[in-house]
């Protein structure tokens, strides 16, 4: 493809992407492990081990679907490592307490607010592929104050599997005008976020662009930093001779 060429739809992934993931992570790990410290009488060292054993057993026997992401199944389960008796409305909280404190330590990421407008001025078409369960999806982009700049959002729940098996970006690819796949943007921080080749090889697109943070092995797949040298090149192809 041309690198002049103006996207007729930017598909971006949700998490790590327009904001930073970690220190929401470590907020809502910090709430729950502070949690079960006081609530739970589980001093943090031995919580925190059988957190992280929960998410590989939840993980491993899951695979890649939504809910392996599901912080309620790794609260279940941590409680269950530990011998506790399985408290159904205990872990809800538990699972309240990480997501709200994770949500309280969002930031959108410098940047994205001005690419979102800038694609809206130019008419193109704006979406979000992800991978977690709608519920919480939805929530975050409640938080961070995009929805209303997001055209259509696909979240792995409502696909048997995940981004990586390309089924929830056939989906959208379903729910948009065919004039949106003519040339299709990614923007992600993972090289599946971005599976540009292989969309045009199955004829689900019909060109693109991807931008992944880091390197990756694809043709047509560039890095990124910040977000600013993606409204760049939209500014770039919006007037290619200047
Ligand atoms: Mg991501």
């Amino acid at each position: 493809m041309t690198a002049t060429q103006m996207p007729t739809m930017v598909v971006f992934d949700l998490d790590d992407t327009l904001y930073e993931y970690e220190p929401c992570n470590t907020a809502g790990k910090d709430a729950l492990f502070r949690f079960a410290t006081e609530e739970l009488g589980v001093m943090s060292p031995a919580f925190e081990q059988a957190y992280t054993q929960a998410r590989v057993n939840v993980k491993k026997r899951l695979g890649p679907t939504a809910s392996s992401h599901s912080r309620l199944l790794y609260c279940h389960e941590a409680m269950e490592l530990i011998g506790l008796r399985s408290e159904p409305h205990v872990a809800l909280v538990m699972e309240q307490e990480y997501w709200r404190n994770y949500m309280l330590a969002m930031e959108l990421r410098p940047g994205v607010a001005d690419l979102l407008q800038a694609l809206r001025y130019n008419d193109v078409v704006t979406a979000i592929v992800t991978d977690l369960t709608a519920q919480i999806q939805f929530r975050k982009l409640y938080h961070l104050d995009v929805a209303k700049l997001i055209d259509h959002v696909v979240c792995s729940e409502e696909t048997a599997l995940e981004k990586a098996s390309l089924q929830p970006f056939e989906l959208l690819a379903a729910r948009v005008t065919s004039s949106a796949l003519d040339c299709v943007w990614f923007v992600g921080d993972q090289d599946f976020d971005a599976p540009v080749d292989v969309l045009v090889e199955r004829g689900v697109i019909k060109d693109g662009l991807g931008f992944v943070h880091g390197s990756s092995g694809q043709d047509r797949v560039r890095p990124w930093r910040t977000v600013r040298e993606i409204e760049d090149q939209l500014d770039r192809s919006a007037s290619p001779s200047s």
